[in-house]
């Protein structure tokens, strides 16, 4: 029995293709889609040729991080054309195919499995430098389909991206076994929303009266603060979001013996960048998040 013919024409595809990047989370929600969406912003922004893949068929949220919702895939004689953000950023996802972005996408394992397949083998890329695949959350179909054709045809590795805390970390020691199970080496696990970074200004804190009563603190406290203590102002404080008594992430990666590639605040002004489809390195108010995310890229 010869190779299946499949795989025979992804690897074509893929020959154009140098670096291959997975980016995978055990739950949903955790800031899987923003980091990738982050992650091409900041390749194409250092003039790397990139796609973005959007395998997540159930939940595509791509399009939108990327500005791109309502965009339509085209066909030429080369194959399907990504949707692109700049000449050296394109994209592909279900989300460009679906009638409504309402539209829900109730199909069985065989199905995705064929349109991954497709994604693989009929989208025209040309020379890229890195391919980022989101995946969907979890370990299912779309997961052995993807890790069996990017694994045929060479595979940097997988980032998983979680949250703090312990219901999240559980998913990642199954997403970390799986990528060992079928032999996806692990580039590194990022900590999102690890904490939020705030200065005095933004923190707007309250005083407390003897009374009990809280009072916001007055502009003429802080222009106190301002003119006696001016270093006070810009101070960041770093505060937990979610109970990380147990080590977080990085002790995850120490037990099991993988790289921590490092944390992401939780970031208001990221979460908006990521809402309307910008990125984050090109928004001055996203300062505390794009350092922390350009620390993560460099390390890839
Ligand atoms: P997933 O792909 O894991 O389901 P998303 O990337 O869609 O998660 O993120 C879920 C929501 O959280 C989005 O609204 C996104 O903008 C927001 N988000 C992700 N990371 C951060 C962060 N570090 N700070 C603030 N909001 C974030």
């Amino acid at each position: 029995k010869g190779p299946d013919p499949a795989l025979v024409e992804i690897a074509d595809r893929m020959a154009t293709v140098k670096h291959k990047i997975l980016i995978l989370s055990g739950k949903g929600g955790v800031g899987k889609s923003t980091f990738s969406a982050q992650l091409s912003f900041a390749l194409a922004g250092v003039d790397y040729d990139v796609g973005l893949l959007d395998i997540d068929i159930c939940g595509p949220s791509i399009p939108k991080m990327l500005g791109l919702e309502g965009q339509e895939i085209h066909q030429s004689n080369l194959g399907w054309s990504p949707v692109y953000v700049e000449s050296n950023l394109g994209v592909m996802s279900i989300g460009f195919m679906l009638p409504h972005p309402d539209e829900a996408v109730i199909w069985r394992g065989p199905r995705k499995d064929g349109l991954i397949k497709q994604f693989l083998k009929d989208v025209y890329w040309g020379e890229l430098d890195y391919l980022v695949v989101d995946a969907p959350p979890g370990t299912s179909d779309e997961h052995i389909s993807i890790a069996q054709y990017l694994k045929a045809t060479g595979v940097d590795g997988a980032v998983i991206v979680t949250t703090p805390q312990e219901v999240s970390l559980i998913d990642v020691r199954k997403e970390i076994s799986f990528c060992k199970k079928v032999g996806i080496p692990i580039l590194g696990v990022v900590e999102n929303m690890s904490g939020i970074e705030q200065t005095i200004l933004d923190l707007r804190f309250k005083k407390v009266r003897e009374s009990g009563e809280e009072e916001d603190v007055t502009e003429e406290t802080l222009e106190c603060i301002r003119k006696n203590a001016p270093d006070l102002m810009s101070l960041v404080v770093c505060s937990e979001l979610f109970d990380s008594s147990q080590g977080g992430a990085m002790k995850m990666c120490k037990d099991m013996q993988v790289p921590f590639l490092g944390k992401v605040p939780m970031d208001p002004h990221l979460c908006k960048a990521a809402e309307e489809g910008r990125s984050c390195f090109s928004d001055t108010k996203c300062s505390a998040s794009a350092a922390a995310l350009q620390k993560i890229v460099n390390k890839l």
